[in-house]
């Protein structure tokens, strides 16, 4: 069977999926992560009033000139309501404080000098200096967020500028975990002779909690045709995606691929990528399923290269925030693969530019290249990689959120 290419799997993936259109109403202090169901438009101005962007005074600078000695007609802190400005005179006012009727500009403290009598302009300043206009951030009927937006921290204070408490936002999609292997044994108890403990429920989980889904997971799933079966139906009345983990290869004691054929239906890749060929895509009564690969990394790299695609679907989110740089290589790559080849590399900075360094141990089995990395490099099909090469490289901050 020919590889296929992930570019083609992704885009039979998704074109399976359709957004979550379930949507809640949250307070603006859980919105982080959350995706927006509608675009929002402000409905005021943001600042609401013309205010003073110094410590200083507010004054007329008409007819002023550098020298000039005002009275002091008032005293305006932030939060105070101005008065209108006595012709002739300065008013004490501090950043933030609203500029009164009148004022067209406001010197900074800097620049004056306290008299006898009141302030003494020692450099008029021009019209509209340190003034920030009402609206000059945010005007009425400006869009804010979009429907689709993750909300960021910015995001959510932009919103809470404008006095918003809550925002509606696409339901959390729930994700089923199963992660099958007659050999997996939970952190926290003992480990049997041929055992090995389950990591792959604790990183995907952790990817699928960090890309804002709800997470029930499965924990190891027996090797037997029932077992699987079992645990996919009962999962597929729970969730609106199942992803499993292990017993997708074709082994016999992979009945992954056997028990969503007979529950369901299922596409099944040989995928042109290293590490990660085994993925299997299905549905079980319209939930989709994605079978992810066992060993530890290519489980990483597809749930990094085909989860996070099909979840942002699913999620209703817009723009994915996928950031693809060239960097220079810091390492030699001689063996031209039949697949392209994701590697986990450490980008460092070198002399004002960053390089990436490949981790000695890529094996799919081995975990450590994933943690001690922070980006994926993408070795193109038949390439090979030769120190100072220029390699295309994955953030793996990208790919987390
Ligand atoms: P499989 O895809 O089930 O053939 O598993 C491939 C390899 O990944 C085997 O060495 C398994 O022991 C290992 N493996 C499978 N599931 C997990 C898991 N949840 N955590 C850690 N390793 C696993
Ligand atoms: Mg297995």
């Amino acid at each position: 069977m020919a590889l296929t290419p992930l570019v083609d799997a992704i885009d039979h993936i998704l074109g399976q999926i359709s957004a979550i259109s379930k949507t809640e109403t949250i307070g603006l202090s859980d919105a982080l992560g959350r995706v927006m169901a509608h675009d929002f438009f402000a409905t005021m101005q943001v600042p609401p009033m013309d205010n003073s962007a110094m410590d200083g005074y507010a004054l007329d600078v008409e007819s002023m000139a550098d020298g000039d000695v005002l009275a002091v007609s008032q005293r305006i802190p932030a939060g105070a309501v101005a008065q209108a400005l006595q012709p002739g005179t300065a008013a004490r006012i501090f950043t933030g404080a609203e500029v009164p009727a009148g004022a067209n500009a406001v010197v900074m403290q800097e620049n004056t000098e306290v008299v006898e009598g009141g302030v003494k302009i020692l450099i008029c300043p021009r019209h509209g200096d340190n003034i920030r206009l009402a609206g000059n951030d945010i005007d009425i009927g400006q869009c804010i967020v979009t429907a689709g937006q993750r909300l960021r921290a910015q995001d959510i204070g932009l919103l809470a500028s404008l006095g918003v408490a809550q925002v509606e936002v696409v339901a959390k999609p729930n994700v089923a975990l199963l992660c099958t292997g007659d050999e997996l044994v939970e952190p926290g108890d003992p480990l049997g002779p041929g055992q090995i403990y389950n990591s792959n429920q604790y990183m995907l989980a952790s990817l699928l909690k960090g890309w804002g889904c709800e997470v029930e997971t499965f924990a190891s799933v027996e090797d037997d045709l029932e077992s699987v079966k079992t645990a996919l139906s009962h999962a597929s009345r729970l969730c609106d995606l199942i992803i499993s983990s292990g017993g997708v290869s074709v082994g016999e004691e992979d009945h992954v691929r056997a028990a969503v054929e007979e529950l369901g239906h299922l596409s099944m890749w040989r995928l042109a990528i290293k590490p990660g060929k085994p993925v299997a895509f299905g549905a079980i009564a319209d939930i989709p399923f994605l079978g992810l690969p066992g060993n530890p990394s290519s489980s990483f790299v597809t749930a990094l290269l085909v989860a996070r695609p099909l979840l942002i679907k699913l999620a209703g989110l817009q723009n994915d925030s996928l950031l693809e740089i060239s960097v220079t290589a810091d390492f030699d790559w001689p063996h031209a693969g039949s697949r392209e080849e994701y590697l986990r590399v450490k980008l460092i900075r070198h002399e004002g530019e960053f390089r990436a360094s490949a981790y000695d141990n890529q094996s799919s089995g081995a975990l450590m290249a994933a943690s001690w990395g922070n980006a994926l490099a993408r070795i193109p099909i038949g390439s090979t990689v030769t120190k100072g090469d220029s390699v295309k490289v994955l953030l793996f901050d990208s790919l987390f959120s």
